[in-house]
């Protein structure tokens, strides 16, 4: 019998029977045929500390006999002001205004109307947003707009809106990433950047450089454009600290954080805003709010959840742990590395890719569905993106499921390259 579940990014009727997960513990999922599953990507890009997380789960369960549900509109509660607060302690100043949402994807479209609201209350108004090449902000419209376009948007491309994009700045091209934004800076008058930091996830696991990083928030703030940091997936230690743009000493006027701000347990998250936006937008004038919200706006069970997370991240070594994890997978990748047809082995954090040397690459690499069996055969959670093999483990992870993991991803390097 078919299914009536229609699931995301996937073409049915290709690479079916869809396997049924029925409890995860850890870095580990398992079916309900009894295997194990290695989840390497930690659940697309949201499991922390890993799956089922005892602190989350009792937050969870405690708070859901209390306060499930409440319109955030002119009511408040307990666990959004607290982890309101907690943000505010543990995120760089000037951040200070946590507005609350329920994915990555809207935590981008807040920041976008954010920095829209903050020209037009000026009455200066603004609409350019500058973007870089190969980012991926979500798949809502304002998110595919300012996102790279693909295969994956091509049906909805001539409704996305203009932006001005940058190239990405690899190695030994970082001036000319510059130079543009300079120039645009200069002639366009935008709004605002909006940036991955230091790596694009969904665009291939593009890493760049602190530096550039930094300088494209230096040419900003001289130019009065304001700095988006799209954190969505390099927050919460990815990058090995708790934010990508510590890396780079930059504080963006606006940030965007999800998937791991519950330690990946409920969909929740916020745009963080300085005083500069948010009291652009407190004037007497109610024409001048904040138009925006969803349903779910901090939930109180999600922001339990994320209290939760932050408690952990307060009394216990997880930078430690994402340490430990960063070097467990670094020996790993210079063997790796040392395989013919593996191309630009990379690293930041706990987060690795190597490219395959192969005939077709891109998303829709034909080389894709081959390579999902291989690591499906293998109860491993790996999803390449087209022939960029990467892994983001939970923090948890350990020597033995690394071993397991690595020899798997040395076997299709094996199987699948061309050397
Ligand atoms: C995943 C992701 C998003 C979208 O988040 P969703 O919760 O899937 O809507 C936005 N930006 C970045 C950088 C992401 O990695």
């Amino acid at each position: 019998m078919t299914s009536p579940v229609w699931h995301p990014f996937t073409q049915h009727g290709l690479g079916e029977p869809i396997p049924r997960i029925d409890r995860a513990e850890g870095a580990a999922l398992y079916t309900s045929d009894g295997r194990r599953i290695i989840d390497a990507i930690s659940s697309w890009w949201v499991t922390t500390h890993g799956h089922c997380n005892p602190r989350i789960m009792a937050a969870i369960a405690r708070q859901a006999q209390t306060l499930d549900q409440i319109i955030f509109a002119g009511f408040t509660h307990e666990p959004a002001e607290t982890l309101a607060r907690a943000l505010v302690d543990i995120l760089p100043d000037p951040l200070a205004h946590i507005f609350f949402s329920d994915s990555g994807s809207t935590s981008v479209e807040v920041a976008l109307k954010m920095a829209l609201g903050y020209w037009r209350n000026r009455r200066e108004p603004r609409h350019r947003i500058v973007v870089m090449e190969g980012s991926y902000h979500g798949d809502t419209f304002g998110g595919m707009s300012v996102g790279e376009r693909g295969a994956y948007n091509r049906a909805y491309q001539r409704l996305l809106f203009d932006v001005a994009r940058l190239p990405f700045p690899s190695p030994g091209a970082e001036q000319a990433t510059l130079d543009a934004l300079d120039a645009i800076c200069r002639n366009e008058a935008p709004a605002a950047l909006i940036v991955e930091p230091l790596v694009l996830g969904a665009g291939g696991m593009l890493i760049y450089s602190a530096e550039t990083l930094s300088a494209m928030r230096e040419l900003c703030a001289r130019h009065g454009v304001l700095f988006i940091a799209d954190e969505v997936m390099t927050g919460w230690g990815r990058t090995g600290t708790l934010l990508a743009c510590e890396r780079a000493r930059v504080v963006p006027d606006i940030l965007c954080l999800s998937k791991g701000l519950t330690g990946g347990a409920m969909p929740l998250a916020v745009t963080v805003a300085t005083p500069a936006i948010y009291e652009a937008h407190r004037t007497t004038d109610r024409a001048d709010m904040l138009f925006h919200s969803s349903s779910y706006t901090a939930n109180p069970i999600a922001c339990a959840a994320g209290n939760a997370n932050l408690a952990i991240w307060r009394d216990e070594p997880v930078l430690e742990r994402i340490g430990a994890l960063a070097e467990a997978q670094q020996e790993r990748l210079d063997r790796l590395s040392l395989q013919p047809g593996v191309r630009n082995p990379r690293r930041i954090g706990t987060i690795v890719a190597v490219d395959l040397n192969v005939d077709g690459s891109g998303y829709l690499s034909s080389s894709w569905p081959a390579l999902m069996t291989h690591f499906r055969e293998r109860d491993l959670l790996v999803r390449p993106l087209g022939t960029t093999i990467y892994t983001m483990p939970p923090y948890c992870i350990d020597e033995q499921d690394l071993d397991r993991l690595y020899l798997g991803i040395a076997e299709a390097i094996e199987r699948f390259t061309t050397a």
